[in-house]
């Protein structure tokens, strides 16, 4: 089959071939001398008609050509960008830019998905192999159980112990699963209120200070307001108070005895209508690299230590970095090896 352009081109050529031809022979019937100029001229005629049209043609049909998608090495259609070199005709050269666009949003759409795809079955993956290591723990402490160290009173109440603690860190890995899933989907609704900050901070630090105690860590608040100062946020107090808790529950246990965790209040910072609050620890600290990274969910600084911290799901920061988020405030971390670290989230003064 000939090309689109030959064939664009013919259409006129035949048109004008056949004209000539009736012309040259009703004006050249019976005068020899004539035939032998008008045909000449006719077939000069026609070889420039025929340049022409195939060169018009050209362009006509280029912009159609410059849609071509082509396949790359993933089998995956692929657009050239759109060219805007693309010469008139202008109704053909919108045609191609709209189709050219289709198909980019198309490819990007595509490369979404398949990301989408990616990070679901990585997910699922932790999920399932963070299950599994409670689930295996539990079963290995029965069995061995079940095998005769249920009568030995050496092992018997630790072998209980640490089945109950494994258990424990499922239900917290399941909760946080929930906590997360439905944050995600946006099922978690937000209860925003006006309340001042300052009291509830210093109520969630007397709730705090059995498990601090229990570490022999000094638990404190501090910050730039005075004591009966109120300072009103607009915020949910159920999910802030499970920010700080984790952001705290974090500070002890990555803390040695003996060393302080303050939780520091800032109003007006860093701007007059938000808050910062701060929860400073003098633990162990994070090594840079670690820190970009830190929010994703089942980021684990070092997995071994971690997953043998009890309670431990790795989901906790991803968990308060959302809640920050939905409350339109930023979470940041710095961080020091062997000096300790900041975690530090901001909150609205006024409703949004
Ligand atoms: P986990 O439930 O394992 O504590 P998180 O999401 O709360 O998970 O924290 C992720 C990782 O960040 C932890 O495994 C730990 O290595 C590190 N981390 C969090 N807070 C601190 C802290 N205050 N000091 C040192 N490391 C921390």
């Amino acid at each position: 089959m000939p090309s689109l352009r030959v064939r664009a081109a013919a259409f006129p050529i035949v048109l004008v071939l056949i004209v000539l031809i009736i012309a040259d022979l009703s004006l050249c019937a019976g005068d020899p001398s004539l035939a032998a100029v008008v045909i000449p001229v006719s077939i000069a005629i026609l070889v420039m008609l025929s340049f022409t049209s195939l060169w018009y043609a050209g362009r006509l049909v280029r912009p159609i050509s410059e849609l071509m998608p082509t396949v790359d090495a993933q089998g995956r259609l692929e657009f050239r960008s759109t060219r805007t070199e693309l010469t008139p005709p202008d109704e053909l050269r919108a045609l191609a830019i709209t189709i050219a666009q289709i198909g980019e949003k198309q490819h990007r759409d595509e490369l979404a998905r398949q990301k989408l795809e990616r990070v679901r079955s990585e997910f699922l993956g932790n999920v399932s192999h963070e299950l599994r290591t409670p689930i295996f723990a539990v079963q290995g402490f029965i069995e061995t159980l079940l095998d005769g160290a249920i009568d030995d009173p050496a092992v018997n109440r630790d072998f209980l112990e640490r089945a109950k603690g494994q258990a424990e860190r499922l239900n917290n890995l399941l909760n946080d699963l929930i906590d997360i899933s439905r944050i995600e989907s946006g099922e978690m609704r937000m209860s925003f209120r006006m309340f001042d900050i300052q009291p509830f901070l210093r109520d969630f630090i007397a709730e705090m200070q059995p498990m601090a105690r229990a570490r022999n860590i000094e638990l404190y608040f501090t910050g730039n307001v005075l004591p009966h100062h109120e300072v009103s946020v607009y915020a949910d107090k159920e999910r802030i108070k499970q920010v700080l808790i984790n952001l705290v529950d974090n500070a002890i246990k990555y803390s040695e005895p003996g060393t302080a965790v303050k939780v520091e209040l800032l109003n007006g910072e860093p701007r007059a209508q938000e808050v910062t609050v701060r929860v400073i620890d003098n633990g162990i600290g994070i090594a840079t690299e670690h820190l970009p990274r830190l929010f994703e969910r089942f980021y684990r600084v070092d997995k071994g230590r971690a997953r043998s911290t009890p309670g431990g799901t790795g989901l906790g920061l991803a968990i308060v970095k959302h809640i920050t988020e939905a409350h339109r405030g930023k979470i940041s971390v710095t961080s020091e090896i062997g000096k300790g670290s900041t975690f530090q989230f901001t909150l609205q003064k006024e409703p949004f």
